[in-house]
């Protein structure tokens, strides 16, 4: 059986313990009076029923069951985080060493939280671009291997359905590349809108097969409680473990945790998966409207919430989606987005309005006005 390559891990945190919580700390049955952790000792009045009085724990077994379960993942695989940017950020804390030249390998137009973490770790950020193939942007895998070699990265970052080109890794590529850097690097695949990609598969059942494979999900997209801040790092559980330990004590807050534990009950998945079914459709909808805009060259194909496209006039759609008070993001700030506006997949009626924000392209703002009296 393949084990997790711990000399991936930072030498410096192979034997680190972390920071012992009351919580994790406390041995034997369960106390009976809690006086260990600094608690109040009455309930605020803002929390009548004291549930948060409190710390939490740090990964609630409930929580970590159900996410589990969900995933089709072994509970020892799981590791709850404040969101997956708080995954992504243990993840880079943990493989790199701090200030080395061992950085992330990303691919742009790809999720810019991967750089971030890795620029304010002090690690290099090191770039394959994506390939445009007309409809849809494609991965170098074969340039990420390299690049790994070269430079000793300890991190690949791979999202699928990439945000903001909708697009998937090829799955056959991606075991190639899996076998390729079994030694060399932790590749970490983030499946932030993997329910949304209905034709897709998750990689987390072959995790057992590729023990430097991470997978990234998230509460924050298909399950609609990104306010929640609630995601997970599915993977080795050796990698589990000390990612784990790098990670701040309490990350979860309690009401949090009850909100996600009830959003992964049986029913409120089948209704999750409803609302995914419906936004997919209305996807295909949302691309259909823009493509049919005069001034958008390409709409490209997405597998997640959101549709990318390109446009010669991307300013004056957006200076009319504003008149509107649409917000859609402005992609142009990144190299090869030049014209590129990325668009949520909202309501009916959202979608709606942006077909009239775009019919009145040419029209004068006045009449743009009237349309938004309700
Ligand atoms: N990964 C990708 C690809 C994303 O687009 C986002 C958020 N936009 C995240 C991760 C972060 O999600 P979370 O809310 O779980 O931190």
């Amino acid at each position: 059986m393949t084990r997790f390559p711990r000399h991936l891990v930072r030498a410096d945190l192979q034997a680190f313990d972390g920071y012992s919580s009351a919580r994790t700390s406390f041995a034997g049955p369960p106390a009976r009076i809690w006086l260990n952790a600094n608690e109040a000792a009455e309930p605020n009045r803002a929390d009548p029923g004291g549930s948060v009085r409190r710390y939490p724990p740090p990964q609630p077994e409930p929580l970590r069951r159900s996410f589990a379960d969900y995933l089709g993942a072994r509970q020892s695989q799981v590791l709850l985080a404040r969101g997956s940017d708080e995954a992504i950020d243990g993840l880079v804390r943990t493989l790199c060493p701090p200030g080395s030249d061992a950085g992330i390998v990303v691919c742009p137009p790809t999720f810019g939280m991967y750089a971030v973490s890795a620029a304010v770790h002090g690690v290099p950020v090191h770039e394959v671009p994506q390939v445009d193939a007309g409809h849809r942007f494609r991965h170098d895998l074969g340039a990420v291997a390299d690049t790994v070699r070269r430079t000793g990265a300890r991190v690949v970052f791979l999202d699928s359905p990439g945000n903001p080109t909708g697009s998937t890794v090829d799955p056959g590529q991606l075991d190639t590349l899996l076998g390729d850097l079994a030694e060399h690097s932790v590749v970490v695949l983030d499946e932030a809108y993997a329910e949304f990609d209905v034709e897709g598969r998750s990689w987390v059942p072959d995790l057992a097969r590729h023990p430097h494979l991470a997978v990234l999900r998230t509460m924050s997209k298909a399950h609609g409680l990104a306010g929640a801040r609630v995601g997970a790092l599915v993977a080795d559980p050796e990698l589990v473990q000390v990612v784990g330990r790098v990670q701040a004590p309490y990350p979860l807050p309690a009401p949090a945790v009850e909100m996600a534990l009830s959003a992964l009950a049986p029913e409120a998945i089948q209704h999750t998966h409803a609302r995914v079914a419906a936004t997919a459709r209305r996807r295909e909808r949302l691309a259909a409207v823009l493509a049919g805009h005069p001034g958008v060259a390409t709409v490209y194909d997405s597998a997640a919430n959101f549709v990318l496209v390109r446009s010669g006039e991307a300013d004056s759609m957006l200076s009319r989606l504003r008149e509107a008070a649409i917000a859609v993001r402005d992609m142009r700030h990144l190299p090869g987005l030049s014209d590129a506006l990325r668009v949520s997949v909202g309501t009916e009626e959202e979608i709606d309005a942006v077909v009239r924000a775009l019919r009145d392209d040419r029209a004068p703002a006045t009449a743009l006005r009237e349309e938004r009296a309700p």
